[in-house]
């Protein structure tokens, strides 16, 4: 391990967790290990997480015991992990009509994370975490990183989404994060040819080991590199891919223009890492020390078999704070069979389908990433002071943009000027932008759950 490297691991990681009072490289250490063990003990102790989380929120969180009454449940029902079937299912209503029931009464609300989530969804969402589920999350995703042969303590950059509205205290604390763990961001709300042309020549500069973004933006880069011919002066040990479905023509993309492996994970905002692809690029696996997963048939919430399509439904175990059980992701999968040669046995998934997130092309080139929106909303406020329930995004000509919007209350006149405003400025001045506020937003004739539309040729 180099010496930068080394004490980037050693002191920064500890002191960043005893500052924040987070145990991110505790859970590392244990994960690193954990990785290694047989499926039987991997399975007793998801088994004990869970029926911890039960006891937790029948005696704390008062939205649960209201359910588990209404199904005649106690806690001490649930044995194993599949007596979790007796518990209703928790959908994105569900979290959005209960939010305070669902914060654990145990639990200070001051030392919970606000999140929102539904940049892939079109379906806004606050949830709240707590810093157990945090360092647990991130600890699972570095160790996912780690299978993609990245070391923490190298370099590394994301193409990322950045803060569309932040003070001025989160922006540098953000940026003294990334300094201090080596990490480079870069923007990818709105990408034009010379907005990627600048940052790889920021990208030779910084000459990051590992790269890792939402998988559209990164295909972007890579596409660009190929198809000019850039003389690459770093080299990635791989390339980490989420948030959508990493298609087949994208990877070979990016593989040819990094020289490198690419590898995909899935994980939905409300619950973080739920599937790393490893070495052996098999399928992803479950972090179960962290997650139970199940595929359950669309129609009658049945448990599909495996390698059959199902909706996810995720029970996080670790968060304490506001549990989720059972939760409907609204994304569909399929556990599968084989065993991985890379010895580790943890269970696989196959790949996400859904959550494809398009694009909007903008008449001066850019290309705008339909991610943007749901920022857009949560830096504004929106979410929870007016209650959004759905939006869609229409580009119904190059320079005409609708934005449709569902929600419990209609913003006053000011604010939606703000808001206007502030897409104006991404989506440029030649753009006419619109909000409009409807009862329903219908599913598309294909029934594709996608909320961005494009009615122009791209
Ligand atoms: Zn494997």
């Amino acid at each position: 391990m180099r010496f930068q490297q080394s004490v980037i691991r050693n002191v920064v990681y500890p002191l960043l967790d005893f500052v924040s009072g987070s145990t991110e490289l505790r859970y590392l250490k244990f994960y690193e290990k954990s990785q290694w063990w047989g499926l039987d003990k991997l399975k007793q102790l998801q088994e004990w997480k869970l029926k911890r989380l039960i006891s937790h929120a029948w005696n704390n969180v008062p939205y649960y015991r209201r359910v588990f009454k209404a199904v005649n449940m106690r806690p001490e029902d649930v044995r194993h992990v599949e007596d979790l079937e007796k518990i209703p299912i928790l959908t994105h209503e569900n979290v959005r009509h209960n939010l305070a029931g669902l914060v654990s009464a145990s639990t200070s609300k001051s030392s919970l994370f606000r999140f929102q989530t539904g940049g892939t969804t079109g379906h806004p969402l606050i949830l709240f975490k707590d810093k157990n589920e945090t360092s647990s999350s991130m600890a699972s995703l570095y160790r996912g990183w780690e299978w993609c042969g990245y070391e923490i303590g190298e370099k590394m950059a994301q193409i990322w989404g950045v803060p569309i509205v932040a003070s001025r205290y989160k922006l540098l604390k953000e940026r003294l994060r990334r300094v201090a763990t080596r990490d480079t961001l870069i923007g990818s709300w709105n990408l034009s040819d010379d907005k990627i042309e600048q940052a790889v020549k920021r990208l030779n500069k910084e000459k990051p080991t590992f790269l890792r973004g939402y998988a559209s933006p990164v295909y972007l880069f890579g596409r660009f590199i190929e198809k000019n011919g850039i003389n690459l002066k770093f080299h990635l040990k791989g390339i980490s891919t989420t948030a959508e479905p990493l298609f087949d023509f994208q990877r070979q993309t990016l593989e040819r223009a990094f020289n490198c492996e690419v590898f995909d994970q899935y994980g939905c905002g409300e619950i973080n890492s739920i599937g790393f692809e490893c070495e052996e690029h098999t399928g992803l696996h479950v972090p179960i020390e962290r997650v139970h997963v199940e595929f359950l048939d669309e129609k009658d919430n049945t448990p599909v078999s495996k390698g059959k399509t199902g909706r996810i439904v995720v029970t996080s175990l670790d968060n304490y704070g506001m549990p989720l059980i059972r939760y409907d992701t609204d994304d569909l999968g399929a556990s599968l069979n084989d065993c991985c040669p890379c010895n580790r046995k943890l269970p696989l998934m196959d790949a996400v389908v859904g959550r494809v997130i398009d694009m909007i092309r903008l008449p001066n080139g850019d290309i705008l990433f339909g991610g943007f929106f749901v920022i857009a909303l949560e830096d504004m406020n929106w979410i929870e002071k007016y209650g959004i329930i759905q939006f869609q995004v229409v580009q119904q000509a190059l320079n005409r943009i609708v934005m449709r919007i569902q929600s419990l209350r209609t913003p006053n006149a000011r604010d939606l000027e703000s808001f206007r405003d502030l897409v104006q400025k991404y989506v440029g001045e030649s753009v006419a932008f619109d909000v409009e506020f409807i009862d329903e937003i219908s599913v598309s004739a294909s029934g594709k759950r996608r909320y961005i539309i494009s009615e122009i040729d791209n």
